[in-house]
């Protein structure tokens, strides 16, 4: 993580001790976490840090590119610090996600399109996970 201080400076992220244990957190997590979650986990460490602060960093980490943003469920956004193209998997039950890193042939065709210039895409594919379809069938 502290090799990691250079790219974020790159990114002209001012680097508090707060940002950082959010950014240590988060990085490498697969989890697709919240911002309750976030707050959860790093205010153990600094037992002053705000939900505002955590809140308002993970909205400058978006603003830079740093964090994607998923509106997965309503009133519950959820971060991913895997900016690369990717698309998800996601369980109605228990709201996990998991990532698909497989390309998809998409075309949008031009009437469509509408001449944008098309940079990128994310499929939602939705259903129940293996577990939660168990929990039901007992
Ligand atoms: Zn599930
Ligand atoms: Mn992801």
């Amino acid at each position: 993580m502290i090799q990691n201080t250079e790219k974020y400076r790159k990114f002209g992220l001012k680097l508090t001790p707060q940002r950082l244990a959010i950014l240590r957190y988060l990085d490498g997590n697969k989890s697709h976490p919240s911002a309750e979650d976030i707050y959860n986990a790093v205010s153990k460490e600094f037992t002053t840090m705000s939900f505002a602060t955590v809140y308002n960093t993970l909205e400058v980490l978006r603003e830079k590119g740093i964090l994607r943003e998923l509106k997965i469920e309503p009133g519950k956004k959820r971060y991913d610090p895997d900016t690369t193209p990717h698309h998800h998997l996601i369980c109605i039950k228990c709201k996990k996600l998991i990532d698909i890193y497989k390309r998809f042939k998409l075309t949008l065709p031009e009437d469509i399109a509408r001449e944008f210039e098309i940079l990128g895409n994310h499929i939602e594919f939705y259903g129940v996970c293996p577990e939660c379809k168990q929990r039901n069938s007992q």
